[in-house]
């Protein structure tokens, strides 16, 4: 009896805490995760032992990485894998190598993988990792020293039937084959799927490299029809353009609609009768950078999000839309492609002003969707066509699309809460099946 009102006596300190969280605004990421797990959480009647639960991560590692650098000095970066939750399956996220990597960013990633997971209907848990490094300042052998022993480090908790790590932002398919070579020489044997995003030649997955950007192209195309507006000459402004950003200005150019603005680390370039998106990507792969492209005007990367357009796509860093610019973007549509590019007080402005957000674990789905088909690929080692691909994923992210615009409309809440409300609702239902152990 003791110990039940001291539980009891716990669990209300922390509920009061969480209503305090929630009516405050998140500067920081991992409480604006939090947040918007407590926003739904209210919304779909969640029991509050399962809210507590989902609201930390299941397991923390910070590991310490010497790496030899090429002028013979060590250097000593610190990195992290969070695994936030494995009701659903191994634990899937990408790494990111980023100056400003945090733990705090990390826990927010791994929470939204888990949700991102569930919408999609795959069946893993949500885990991310990160490297504190600013990989364009490295050379590529110190770029492999320090992905081997990173991945040394974590190899206590990944693994094919573990966790799973992916690319994300400054990781690329070579650093995903250095991943899976670290692992395998470690084990002894090929295990190719440890780790998605890795080249064609050594078990990666036709059309993964374009997934991310394909699967915010099928939900955009379900939000415009959504909103009855034509796809046709639409204009699309793109902040970040790197594996999401670029892919999405091709597939989206060669659907029909019009890029009038698109921006880098470095400043962007606008043109509101529509950028040569061809031209603009080998001036990228060039010079490294789009500014200085010939085919329209140097623009801030701040102001690409203010452009005027009909589809907005973030797709470089979180926490881009704020409550100050969020009264200027003139878009109709935002697709996250980016992961927490809106903060939540942005959110609500948004909102109000009757723009439809597509929110990251909607809009960004379609890179772990195929990088979930990968792993089943290297599993069965037998590979698929690119068209098949392409097909199980559009039909993926439209019944997701669907699903959380049914939701929003039901609540009569935002596409956020939305698709949380499928998402949560889904890990819930596992979390509660599987019970607590002991
Ligand atoms: P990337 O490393 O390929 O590209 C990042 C891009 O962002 C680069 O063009 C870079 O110049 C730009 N950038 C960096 N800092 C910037 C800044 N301050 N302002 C504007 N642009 C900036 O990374 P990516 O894989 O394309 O990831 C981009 C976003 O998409 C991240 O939020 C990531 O989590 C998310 N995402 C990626 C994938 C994927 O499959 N790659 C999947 C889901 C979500």
């Amino acid at each position: 009896m003791q110990g039940n009102a001291r539980e009891r006596s716990n669990a209300l300190r922390v509920t009061t805490s969480i209503d305090r969280s929630a009516t405050q605004s998140a500067e920081n990421v991992w409480e604006m995760a939090q947040q918007q797990l407590d926003e739904v959480a209210h919304l779909i009647g969640l029991s509050e032992g399962i809210h507590l639960y989902l609201r930390q991560p299941k397991r923390i590692l910070e590991v310490s990485v010497p790496v030899r650098m090429d002028d013979n000095r060590v250097r000593i970066f610190t990195g992290f894998r969070v695994q936030h939750n494995m009701s659903r399956g191994p634990g899937k996220g990408g790494i990111r190598f980023h100056p400003d990597v945090t733990l705090d960013e990390v826990k927010a990633l791994a929470m939204w993988m888990t949700w991102k997971c569930a919408l999609v209907n795959i069946p893993f848990g949500g885990a991310k990792g990160g490297v504190i490094c600013d990989p364009k300042a490295m050379s590529m052998q110190e770029l492999e020293n320090l992905t081997r022993r990173f991945t040394s480090e974590i190899s206590v908790i990944i693994g094919p039937e573990k966790d799973i790590p992916a690319p994300d932002v400054y990781t690329t398919p070579q650093i995903m084959a250095w991943i899976m070579d670290t692992f395998s020489m470690q084990k002894g044997y090929s295990i190719p799927g440890v780790v998605t995003g890795k080249p064609i030649a050594i078990g990666g997955s036709l059309g993964r490299d374009k997934a991310t950007a394909r699967g915010c192209l099928y939900v955009v195309d379900e939000a415009m029809s959504v909103t009855k507006q034509p796809i046709e000459g639409a204009r699309v402004a793109i902040q970040g353009f790197g594996n999401a950003g670029m892919h999405a200005a091709t597939l989206m150019a060669e659907r029909g609609y019009r890029i009038v603005a698109a921006s880098d680390s470095r400043g962007g370039v606008a043109n509101p009768t529509g950028l040569d998106v061809r031209g603009l990507i080998a001036h990228k792969l060039e010079t490294g950078s789009l500014v200085g492209f010939g085919g329209g005007e140097k623009i801030s990367n701040k102001d690409v999000l203010e452009y005027e357009c009909d589809v907005l796509v973030p797709a470089a860093l979180e926490k881009v839309i704020t409550r100050e610019n969020a009264p200027r973007i003139r878009a109709k549509i935002v697709a996250e492609a980016a992961n927490g590019p809106t903060l939540p007080e942005a959110d609500a402005i948004l909102h109000d002003r009757g723009i439809m957000v597509l929110p990251d674990i909607l809009a960004n789905a379609g890179g772990v969707t195929v990088s979930y088909f990968e792993w089943v690929q290297d599993l069965q080692e037998n590979f698929w066509e690119e068209d098949e691909i392409n097909a199980r994923l559009k039909q993926k992210m439209t019944r997701a699309f669907r699903e959380t615009h049914e939701q929003a409309t039901r609540h009569g809440v935002d596409m956020r809460r939305g698709a949380y409300a499928v998402a949560v609702d889904r890990v819930a239902e596992a979390t509660k099946l599987r019970g607590l152990y002991p």
